[in-house]
């Protein structure tokens, strides 16, 4: 029988079955559906085929587009290191303390602002992002914020809008410093890896105390303050804590914030800290444990944001192919002290990465392999389950494990899959995360905002509007099929 147009065929459906629920998910669409066990037992087990289930090839069909516009290629989020210096000694750090290979070295305020100038002379976006990344933002306070307000006055001017972000160790965040990120606005991602002798057996000064106190205070003075709703608590796990549950449940419970990151080391292989193929059991465990958490918590009144699960959980909702997970080297544009311009901070010093600098602008020869990865995907995505949804894992990993950007980090897929299966689940489980989320999903583009943008944003939202009485609209997007 010759199949209709728009009918997905049996090979691009994929079927999974998660904690005992069970998924049937366009390959091509992005588009997902939960199945009854009879149901899926007919397609995984019999092989029937899948236009004989009533329903689900209209749910699996790709939805319809809103009108097109071209798309724009200029760069809208701007990543400043303005600090090439650290006043932590982390045993993973893959940026050398800041120096990303080179020496101790800090923007001056002008570069900064012309690296400001850069992005909106660059930028047709209405929405702009600046994050203040390092080595050490804070080491580099005065240019940050003069760079900042001249953002604001700029964007004020030409009637657009621009966030601004941080991302610091928190060593830091003093009082003054916090009212004065508090008044411009800013949003922060501090690190800190969980429970005490985990962090400070990784993240210590340079005389070897570890950090673990003084960022513990500084978390608890920015909770007491309006600025403490919009921060992210970020920890990273390595080989030696693969086993990472207690500290993520560590991070929930001590609330140092509801919006919590909790990240896998990416290092070289050679690396004592780099994670192996056999860490993978304890981490996919690891996972599991953290999404019964997460959903117990959500059933409990007391949610939290995970952004690792909440990335996932944001594109299943969105349910549209995404084109990159971060829009390094196209959205994105990374400057360095010396005003060089990188695909992202994390590329900062590869020379695949390095696109241009603020004097000559973007070099677009230097970009073409990243706008074709960008508009064409990954080569070595094309057989993934996931391609319409992941956005290709990271640039930055397949240039440092693969040489460059046509294969993605097998070990982080396996990673970035077992994320997506239990993000699956967890909408199942939780009822109103789907319509907690929607409003998101819906504005999401095809890359982030700017960097760890936590759904903070959409679930406060969400809460306000229902403390005013008001439900969230509930845009259903994928539905159960029996
Ligand atoms: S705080 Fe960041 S830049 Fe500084 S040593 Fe630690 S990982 Fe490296
Ligand atoms: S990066 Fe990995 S998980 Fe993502 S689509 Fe590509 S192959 Fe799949």
């Amino acid at each position: 029988m010759k199949r209709q147009c728009g009918k997905p065929a049996a090979s691009e459906i994929k079927l999974l079955s998660v904690l005992g629920r069970h998924y049937a998910c366009n390959v091509k669409t992005a588009r997902w559906a939960e199945l009854d066990g009879k149901t899926w037992h007919r397609l995984a087990r019999l092989r029937e085929a899948p236009e004989n289930v009533p329903g689900l090839a209209a749910v699996l069909e790709a939805r319809p587009d809103s009108p097109k516009r071209e798309e724009s290629l200029a760069p809208k989020n701007l990543i400043l290191q303005v600090s090439h210096a650290c006043n932590l000694r982390c045993r993973y750090c893959s940026a050398d303390f800041g120096r990303y290979g080179g020496r101790f070295r800090s923007m001056t305020a002008r570069t900064a602002a012309r690296a400001i100038d850069f992005l909106f002379e660059s930028s047709d976006a209405a929405d702009l992002a600046v994050t203040y990344f390092g080595g050490e933002p804070l080491l580099n306070l005065e240019a940050v914020l003069s760079s900042a307000r001249h953002a604001l006055g700029r964007a004020q001017k030409e009637r657009k809008s621009v966030s601004l972000h941080l991302v610091t160790n928190g060593v830091g965040l003093l009082p003054q410093t916090l009212m004065r990120l508090d008044e411009l606005g800013f949003s922060l991602t501090v690190s800190m890896d969980g429970q005490k002798g985990c962090h400070d057996r990784c993240r210590p000064f340079p005389d070897g105390r570890g950090s673990h106190g003084t960022i513990a205070r500084q978390l608890e003075i920015a909770g007491r303050m309006p600025i403490g709703r919009r921060v992210t608590v970020r920890g990273t796990f390595t080989r030696e804590s693969a086993t990472f549950f207690p500290n993520v449940r560590y991070l929930v419970r001590r609330r140092f914030s509801n919006n919590i990151a909790y990240e896998p080391v990416f290092l070289p292989t050679s690396d004592p800290l780099a994670l192996r193929w056999r860490d993978l059991p304890d981490i996919r465990e690891a996972y599991r444990e953290l999404a019964r958490l997460y959903v117990d918590q959500w059933r409990n009144g007391n949610p939290f944001c995970l952004w690792d699960f909440d990335d996932a959980i944001v594109q299943l909702v969105r349910a549209r192919p995404r084109r990159s997970r971060c829009g390094a080297g196209v959205a994105t544009v990374a400057v360095t002290a010396e005003g060089d311009l990188y695909a992202c901070h994390m590329s900062t010093g590869m020379d695949q990465a390095r696109l241009g600098n603020l004097e000559g602008g973007l070099d677009e020869k230097r970009r073409r392999p990243w706008v074709e990865r960008y508009r064409n995907g990954r080569e070595g995505c094309a057989n993934c389950w996931l391609r319409a949804l992941c956005g290709g894992g990271c640039n930055t990993h397949a240039i440092l494990y693969n040489k460059g950007l046509g294969r993605p980090y097998r070990l982080e897929c396996r990673l970035i899959e077992h994320r997506y299966r239990l993000a699956l689940w967890m909408l199942s489980e939780v009822p109103g995360l789907r319509e907690a989320v929607s409003d998101r999903a819906e504005s999401a583009g095809s890359d982030r905002g700017h960097l760890l943008t936590p759904l903070w944003a959409c679930r406060d939202h969400a809460a306000d509007r229902s403390e005013k009485g008001k439900t969230a609209e509930s845009r259903p997007v994928n539905e159960r099929v029996s």
